[in-house]
């Protein structure tokens, strides 16, 4: 679970985010939506751990991440964040396989485990015979999907998308939606996505309308609502023994 209690971020004199309060619940697909410069990619980065606000609280899985030290938060966004960009990032002089396999090596896994855990998703992607192709060897949506496999590699509990269809035609972009239904099916994570695709944002299971660094329909979270501290850590330790 997500739980972003009262942030506000600033750059210099701009006020960016003006006090969000919103709650993500665990396995559930959120867009969030709004015109540019509303604030939304700086939302995601927060949420992820990239970046800090300046007031206010950020929990997932019950863990306070605004109070963590750089160096714990660099262990636990490799642990528990996947992120997915508009333009893939992946490494061209890498195999489709190798560049799944990356985060897992940062993250501490043997090699053997990293391969097949890369080759099951290359598997649940469908692009089990192009684990050895390059980047420069595949198609964009093929690129996509690898990216969203890399993602994944450390069953992350949240993944983080910004606008991960932008770059993609229609054909690859109703696959790659479908592609995050699957997968929060099948292994149950979070999806928070960024887009301006109207199409995909109704598919969602909800959509959050960012304004000017507000919610357009702010959120009432009722006390009893609020995140107990490691409740949902000790959870998630528990099923990923
Ligand atoms: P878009 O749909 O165009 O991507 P967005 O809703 O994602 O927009 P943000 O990228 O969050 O908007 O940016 C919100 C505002 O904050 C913009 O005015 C942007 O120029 C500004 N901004 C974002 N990051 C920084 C930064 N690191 N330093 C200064 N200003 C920033």
């Amino acid at each position: 679970m997500i739980a972003i209690n009262n942030i506000t971020k600033s750059f210099g004199k701009l006020q960016v985010l003006k006090g969000i309060d919103l709650t993500i619940g665990k396995g559930e697909v959120v867009s969030i939506v709004g015109p540019s410069g509303a604030g939304k990619t700086t939302l995601l980065q927060i949420i992820g751990t990239l970046d800090r606000p300046n007031t206010g609280s950020v929990h997932i899985d019950g863990i306070d991440v605004t109070s963590l030290s750089n160096k714990k938060l660099a262990d636990f966004r490799n642990r528990h964040i996947g992120f997915v960009f508009q333009f893939h990032q992946l490494l061209p002089e890498f195999t489709a396989l190798e560049n799944i396999m990356i985060p897992a090596y940062i993250a501490g896994t043997s090699s053997s485990e990293a391969k097949q855990r890369a080759s099951e998703l290359l598997q649940f992607m469908g692009l089990a015979d192009r684990a050895n192709h390059k980047p420069n060897e595949l198609s964009g949506g093929e690129k996509q999907r690898v990216a969203v496999a890399r993602a994944l590699i450390n069953n992350p509990t949240v993944i983080l998308a910004d606008e991960p269809s932008g770059s993609l035609d229609s054909k690859n972009k109703a696959e790659l939606h479908q592609l995050f239904f699957d997968l929060r099916d099948q292994y149950g994570q979070t999806f928070v996505i960024v887009t301006h695709d109207e199409q995909l944002a109704t598919l969602t299971d909800r959509t959050i309308h960012l304004r000017d660094g507000e919610l357009e329909q702010p959120e009432t979270v009722e006390p009893s609502e609020q995140p107990v501290e490691g409740e949902d850590a000790v959870a998630d330790q528990h099923s990923a023994a």
